[in-house]
């Protein structure tokens, strides 16, 4: 078979060729497998993948810029585990975001919060004055809670073990799932601190198809965790930010960092199985079922551990179907739920996560991201489910056993 192409000499091409795994969208087969896998396929007009890598194939960087479909893709990837020659959507779909006639369409809140991530290291702008007085205020309370003044929640502490790279809302609208982190970290019994600096997970930039923004983002955390000196960088539960600073990071920085990144629930299911810190299920004793976030299970391969954590913690754990790799988006990845004018476009985009969980007939449901958590308790909402959506994190916090 004749290979197809791309038209070679615009900028697409020269990006998608620069790109790895997704420089061979020329080698696209026209099969249309990857449409019938996306979660818009349903009768809703969403992306359809195909038709984004014909489009690119053609060179039609005009067409596609313009496309809708480029800020409905939720980057999730479902359409690529299927795809007979493994094009990655994700990065066919970044590429042509980031074209120069692509800025236009650019939601204007991911426009002001790159700006914003840029110039102070916090994408919703919190200062480093503000970001002083909220953690000095929330760690009073905490030592408060736990009966011990010894409970600090501490910040730019040097050679501590672990750094805890928190999501923004948990400096904003969700306190209370910082000062869950905090009990864990206090139960470790290990050093632990946030940074004043950059007090961001995410990363917009990828978002934006910007490989230089994404970059830079990354290297505002990188360097402020090498510079304290600390062992392990522990991200919030933050699907794309995990993408981003763990699986991508050596290929955007060019190295590898002087420090361990891991995920809070890969780090609580460390502590588990070293025996420090247990667990009772009778604290949560309904049957919670596990959203995979698509960053986190199909395109960073961790499935398990977060489901090992819930089976601690959790009296019952059941299964989505299909789950892991064939997990269906909660429809608010790729940007969309950053964009504050997406909501009835989300609605749409998780009709298929909607009917799964109505299906499964859960009534608790664990997830491992906290844009998952927010879209997912939308959804419940929207479409009548009388489900409580939580964290694996919290689910851990609360259900922990103090020695
Ligand atoms: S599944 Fe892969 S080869 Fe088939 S149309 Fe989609 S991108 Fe092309
Ligand atoms: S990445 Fe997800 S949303 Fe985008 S086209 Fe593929 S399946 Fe659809």
């Amino acid at each position: 078979m004749g290979k197809a192409f791309i038209l070679e000499n615009t900028p697409l091409s020269d990006a998608l060729r620069n790109c790895e795994q997704g420089g061979n969208a020329a080698e696209c087969l026209n099969c249309g497998i990857c449409s019938s896998r996306c979660s818009w396929f349903e009768g809703q007009s969403g992306p359809v993948p195909r038709k984004i890598v014909r489009l690119a194939q053609l060179g039609a960087n005009d067409l596609l810029a313009n496309s809708s479909m480029l800020w409905q893709c939720m980057l999730c990837n479902r359409c690529t585990e299927e795809c007979p020659v493994g094009i990655r959507m994700d990065r066919v779909v970044c590429k042509a975001r980031s074209l120069p006639q692509a800025g236009s369409l650019i939601p204007e809140d991911i426009k002001t919060g790159v700006k914003t991530r840029l110039e102070v290291g916090d994408v919703n702008g919190l200062t480093e004055e503000e970001f002083v007085e909220t953690v000095e205020w929330l760690s009073e309370e905490f030592a408060d809670e736990m009966g011990d003044p010894n409970a600090v929640i501490a910040y730019n502490q040097k050679n501590a073990k672990f750094l805890y790279l928190p999501n923004p809302r948990e400096l904003g609208a969700n306190v209370l799932h910082l000062t869950a982190m905090a009990k864990l970290f206090h139960h470790f019994g290990q050093p632990w601190t946030l940074s004043s600096k950059h007090t961001d997970v995410t990363n917009w930039g990828y978002f934006v198809g910007d490989d230089d923004v994404a970059r830079k983002m990354a290297h505002q955390v990188v360097q402020d965790a090498e510079a304290l000196g600390i062992d392990t960088l522990v991200l919030s539960e933050c699907g794309h930010g995990f993408f981003v600073l763990k699986t991508l990071i050596e290929e955007l920085i060019g190295r590898k960092p002087a420090f361990r990144v891991a995920a809070i629930a890969q780090i609580v299911l460390e502590m588990t199985e070293n025996a420090i810190i247990r667990f009772d299920p009778d604290k949560l004793p309904e049957p919670a079922a596990y959203h995979d976030p698509c960053n986190l299970g199909r395109k960073s391969g961790v499935y398990d551990a977060p489901r090992k954590l819930l089976d601690l913690c959790c009296k019952q754990v059941i299964e989505l179907t299909p789950n892991r790799r064939h997990a269906i988006c909660c429809g608010g990845g790729g940007g969309i739920l950053q964009d504050s004018t997406s909501k009835k476009l989300r609605m749409v985009s998780g009709k298929p996560k909607a009917d799964q969980i109505r299906a499964t007939g859960v009534k608790y449901l664990a997830t491992s991201c906290l844009s998952c958590h927010r879209q997912l308790t939308e959804l419940c909402k929207h479409y009548e489910l009388e489900v409580q959506v939580d964290t694996v994190a919290s689910l851990a916090s609360k259900a922990l056993v103090s020695n």
